[in-house]
């Protein structure tokens, strides 16, 4: 039986970040392990939006790492070739009158705390930015220069590239049927393709974490929920490259839109989606009155939009956790086992500090960024991260 130092489940974006980040760190053994090919899991389905607007200050200081990644890939990937697909075209976030205007107010104060540049725009200026908008019932209106849109698949098949250019071994096509744990420590994995001895085992399984639970016998919360994506063409007012991100406080489905190939709008609702019986990552029906409802937010902040057709869709699914934040670190009671799940749908852009945080856990390194607060102790403390728009993947 073959031995490694590590093994990691899962090869998304977050795996593929921490094996990138174990092989970074030292390890020289390391095996990664997933049952269908890098990223073709929920992270195929992303929107990629990067931003570090935050109500929950410590998802800031996890994005802010993460984004100083994004933003020199190739260089911190040691690899010439190596692109995030990043367009850095800024984040604008717009809350009317109303009981979204004080979360946003706070959210802003704590990113400038935390030292982010932001602008607060008026109405005339975010018209500049993004001149298919109307604003005339923004209150307050946040921008983040520094912030934009990136390609999560391309970000999980550079580290993987990059992990396996440094002695890592990626498998596809092999699924992890059972952690192996004895007296409490992780011994092994067994798996479609045989057993590997290990002592150090770390999950990164998303919508599929309820198999580790079974494995260990513990509770992790986490529902799969599907949410739809619609990319909206419209002739007369096309969403450019350099037109910005835009997240809509004052829409019913607090919308998010971004530019899609460079003309159509991609566009999606940030609230709660369709809770699902069990993980799966098929495309699901999207019905005519989701399209209907959704069209009509749209056409409310940008006119012209009235007169758009569907250029294409999907649905993704979100491995929702009870505050829609991830948790990540050890688990209590079992030696040798990490976890990063329930990503809540907004685990791209915290993905390589993720990986970063859990390599150097699993390791016996200190982490860049504390742990603490993401530790599924917090579902029994009560020391939740909610954030201040309620539940849904803003945070
Ligand atoms: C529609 C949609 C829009 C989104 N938009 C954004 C956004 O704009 N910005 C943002 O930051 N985030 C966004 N997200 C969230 C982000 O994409 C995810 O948080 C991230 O991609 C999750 O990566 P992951 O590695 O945890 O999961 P996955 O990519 O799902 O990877 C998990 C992997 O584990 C493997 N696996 C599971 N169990 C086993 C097993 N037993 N054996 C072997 N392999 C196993 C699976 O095959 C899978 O490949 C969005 C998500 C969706 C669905």
């Amino acid at each position: 039986m073959n031995t490694y130092d590590v093994v990691v489940i899962g090869a998304g974006v977050i795996g593929s970040s921490v094996a990138f980040h174990l092989a970074k760190f030292g390890a020289k053994n390391v095996l990664v392990l997933d049952r269908d090919t890098i990223g073709a899991g929920t992270t195929s389905q992303s929107s990629g939006i990067l931003r570090t607007h935050y109500s929950v200050k410590e998802n800031v200081e996890l994005a802010r790492h993460s984004w100083q990644i994004f933003n020199n890939f190739a260089e911190y990937l040691g690899d010439d070739e190596a692109s995030c697909g990043m367009v850095k075209c800024g984040y604008m976030i717009v809350a009317p009158e109303g009981d979204k205007l004080e979360p946003l107010r706070a959210s802003l104060n704590q990113q400038r705390e935390q030292g982010i540049a932001l602008e607060t725009l008026s109405q005339a200026q975010a018209r500049e930015l993004l001149p298919i908008a109307q604003f005339d019932d923004a209150a307050l209106i946040g921008y983040e220069p520094e912030a934009g849109f990136a390609d999560a698949y391309l970000v999980a098949t550079s580290f993987a590239r990059a992990a396996r250019r440094s002695g890592v071994t990626v498998r596809e096509n092999a699924q992890v049927n059972r952690v192996l744990i004895e007296n409490g420590k992780v011994v092994g994995v067994s798996t479609s393709i045989g057993d590997f001895k290990t002592s150090m085992v770390i999950s990164a399984q998303n919508i599929w974490t309820p198999e580790l639970a079974g494995w260990t016998g513990r509770e992790l919360p986490v529902t799969p929920e599907r949410h739809a994506v619609l990319a909206l063409e419209c002739d007369a007012a096309k969403y450019t490259f350099s037109m910005p991100v835009f997240k809509d406080l004052a829409s019913p489905g607090m919308l998010y839109c971004r530019s899609y190939g460079g003309s159509q709008m991609l566009v999606s609702e940030g609230v709660v989606g369709e809770s699902l019986a069990a993980a799966q990552v098929e495309q699901g029906d999207i019905p005519m009155d989701y399209v209907v409802e959704v069209g009509a937010q749209v056409a409310e902040r940008f006119p012209a939009y009235e007169a758009s057709g569907i250029a294409s869709s999907w649905t993704g699914v979100y491995d929702v956790t009870p505050d829609w934040n991830p948790v990540l670190g050890k688990l209590p009671g079992i030696e040798g086992l990490v976890v990063g799940y329930g990503f809540s749908g907004h685990g791209f852009k915290l993905s390589p500090t993720v990986g970063r945080i859990l390599a150097q856990e699993a390791l016996g390194m200190p982490t860049d960024v504390s742990l603490a607060p993401y530790s599924i102790e917090r579902f029994h403390t009560g020391r939740l991260l909610t954030g201040k728009y309620g539940l849904g993947a803003v945070s």
